[in-house]
């Protein structure tokens, strides 16, 4: 046991891959650099308080807590404690001290931020090292069952295992996470996230539908998860066996989804690869319609951002994350970053919807203790 320590998560933004997670397959995504930070000091009491800057009310629980014990922002922190605690990691109480500059339901990711700061300061404390994949695993069942929010394995993995100046390459199956070298300043591009600022309300209802529907897919098929579509077949193979599914029209554009999505997501880790960065534009925009249009996990703000930045010279967009709002990631040429920005920024006042949120993204380093 230690007596005190800072540890801090980043955010994240997915690249490519989403809803993918879930149905055992691939995502592409990278460390913000945005993060949160807690200052953790060990208590022996075995009570866990937690204060924010991100939130009027403290957090007071005696570990290990029971599931759901504590509701609203606390239900992240309390969670992760819970969860570990499940998974047999004896952890001290603790006094923690949060802050961060992850924008809160942005779909950055600053849930999982927090919960993966939380969880290395808490394992840090008792000076018991959990790696990635069994730390995401803990991280997921807070957010599953202490939270209730029904995500898959990509956010958490983001944060904890993404390293500076590369994207992270996850194979939900496997549960591993390769590091994929990438440039973008050298190649004169940049990423553009844009924080709509569309509310996303119905996400858990919709989220859970979502992943209803794939999981129906999956198993009418015979299948563990739609991943082992990928496996045995090439795209086209993998899309002629959804008609086998033709009495359920919702099944099939979801899984028609997701099938596409994992065939993208391998396409833009080769195009990267390769360092044929350009050509990932279009992907990424392919990868939008998708959503639109099969996933439906769009929603008309999100999708003027996107038609906006393409019309104004960026190589290609996309909604990331969860989605139902949230942010875009688009790619574009650095020296047009300021009229895509404009653009969205008039289009945004047009339509009279509340001015968006930039951030320009250079992929940051994963989790890890600060001092
Ligand atoms: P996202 O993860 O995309 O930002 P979520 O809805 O999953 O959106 O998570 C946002 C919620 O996470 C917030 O409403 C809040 O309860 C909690 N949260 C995240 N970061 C913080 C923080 N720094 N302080 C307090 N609560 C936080
Ligand atoms: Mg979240």
């Amino acid at each position: 046991m230690i007596d005190a320590g800072t540890w801090s998560a980043p955010g994240r933004v997915n690249l490519i891959g989403d809803h993918t997670d879930y149905n055992g397959g691939f995502a592409l995504p990278c460390a913000l650099p945005r993060r949160t930070t807690v200052v953790a000091r060990r208590r022996d009491d075995g009570l866990l308080r937690a204060r924010s800057t991100g939130a009027t009310e403290p957090l007071e629980v005696l570990l290990p807590g029971a599931r759901g014990e504590v509701g609203g922002w606390g239900a992240y922190v309390a969670g992760v404690a819970w969860s570990l605690a499940e998974a047999g990691v004896a952890v001290p109480g603790a006094d923690l001290e949060i802050s961060s500059d992850v924008p809160l339901g942005a779909g950055l990711s600053s849930s999982h931020s927090l919960e993966c700061a939380v969880a290395l300061a808490l394992t840090g404390l008792a000076e018991v090292e959990v790696r990635v994949p069994a730390l995401a695993r803990i991280v997921q069942r807070a957010e599953n069952e202490y939270v209730g929010a029904p995500t898959g394995l990509l956010d958490q993995t983001a944060s904890l295992a993404s390293v500076a100046d590369h994207l992270t390459f996850i194979d939900a199956r496997a549960e591993t996470a390769r590091p994929v070298p990438c440039d973008l300043a050298a190649a004169g591009l940049e990423l553009l996230v844009v924080d709509t600022r569309a509310a996303h309300a119905l996400t858990d209802g919709a989220y859970g539908s979502r992943r209803d529907a794939c999981e129906r897919a999956a198993g009418r098929l015979g299948l563990g998860t739609l991943r082992e579509l990928t496996d045995d077949l090439d795209v086209d193979g993998a899309l002629a066996r959804l008609g086998e599914l033709d009495d359920d029209p919702e099944a099939v554009r979801r899984a028609r989804h997701v099938i596409t999505e994992n065939a993208r997501v391998l396409q833009v880790v080769e195009l990267v690869g390769s360092g044929l960065l350009r050509e990932v534009g279009p992907v990424l925009s392919a990868s939008h319609a998708s959503m639109r249009d099969d996933f439906e996990n769009s929603v008309p703000e999100v999708d003027l951002a996107v038609e906006t930045a393409v019309g104004a010279g960026a190589l290609g967009a996309r909604m990331t994350g969860g989605g139902f709002g949230g942010s875009v990631v688009a790619l574009v040429d650095a020296a047009l970053v300021p009229a895509v920005q404009a653009a969205v920024r008039a289009a945004y006042a047009d339509a009279s919807l509340a001015e968006p949120g930039f951030l320009t993204v250079v992929p940051a380093r994963g989790a890890g203790r600060d001092a």
